[in-house]
């Protein structure tokens, strides 16, 4: 009696072909190659921006570009969808004029519309409105990322508006919507929650429209759609970011609990509380949309040593 050993040898294949698995999702218990993964995450931004009726044929759609990989997925994404879904794509960048940072950014931005022909909106802080982030947020003794996100808000709104786009793109994924999900319910801001949607609708005539695309992706998905439509983004974080430790403890919980992401996102797709009415006024020296007399990007502004 002969023995003989088989080595066996198991090679993951990709759920829907022949070809090797280059990345298992385990909410959906697939195993994808690198063309069944970018036809199925085009696929779910797709359906998702139906769902939702984020865009509307026809419509023109500004892309909020920083030069990470979320901003990059979903620059890609919505340019991959949007003949078939009948609207327009365009690129938006700030140049922040943070040290060691926005310089890198900036020319990645400027190459990567080069390349895919889109076109790009680019407001240097520094130019336009006389200060950097860094320097204003000395001027006001605010931290670099509040100040920060009070510039990107005011620029966002105002330029998509004035541009003429219909809708302002954000790359936020699944992950950074738990992350803000977590701390804003621990904080009782619930009013601020119950606006993370998929779209935030007009709420004032001089208010864009925002939309989530990839509100349903995780950081990891987008990550592997860049790199496999072939795309290398910088890896440099900005400088002042600062890690609540939040997406640990969420990643820690789906670890335990496979789904748990997913089902949390839904339900903050779901949730609501009542938003208070009326309570835009404009800026009394710029003219644009806020919550009081002077709005918080003139204060940032205006700010003396
Ligand atoms: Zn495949
Ligand atoms: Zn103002």
């Amino acid at each position: 009696m002969s023995t003989e050993t088989y080595h066996v040898v198991f090679q993951m294949v990709c759920s829907r072909c022949n070809r090797k698995e280059v990345i298992y999702l385990r909410n959906y218990r697939l195993r994808l190659c690198s063309f069944h993964f970018i036809d199925f995450f085009e696929r779910k931004v797709f359906d998702f921006i139906r769902k939702f009726k984020l865009i509307k044929r026809g419509e023109s759609v500004l892309v909020a570009f920083s030069g990470g990989k979320d901003s990059l997925a979903c620059l890609l994404s919505l340019r991959s969808i949007a003949d078939e879904h009948g609207f327009n794509v365009s690129a938006y960048h700030i140049d922040l004029g943070i040290n060691g940072y926005s310089y890198t950014m900036r020319k990645y931005v400027e190459e990567i519309c080069g390349e895919l022909g889109v076109t790009l909106h680019l407001t240097d802080l520094k130019e336009k409105y006389g200060f950097t982030v860094e320097e204003a947020s000395k001027k006001r003794k605010r931290p670099v990322c509040s100040v920060c996100g009070i510039v990107k808000r005011y620029l966002m709104n105002r330029e998509t508006r004035e541009l003429g786009y219909n809708k302002l793109a954000t790359g936020h994924n699944m992950d950074d919507m738990i992350e803000f999900a977590f701390k804003n319910w621990l904080n009782q801001e619930f009013e601020w929650l119950a606006k993370q949607k998929p779209l935030l609708p007009q709420l004032h005539p001089k208010v864009t429209p925002k939309i989530k695309p990839l509100f349903e992706r995780t950081e990891k998905e987008n990550a592997a759609y860049v790199t496999l439509k072939g795309f290398e983004y910088p890896l440099n974080e900005c400088p002042n970011t600062y890690l609540s430790g939040w997406k640990e403890v969420a990643s820690k919980i789906e670890e335990m609990k496979t789904g748990f992401k997913l089902m949390f996102i839904k339900s903050l797709e779901k949730f609501s509380y009542p938003l208070r009415q009326g309570d835009f006024k404009v800026c009394s020296l710029c003219g644009e949309p806020s919550s009081s007399e002077i709005c918080a990007f003139c204060k940032v502004k205006t700010a003396k040593i």
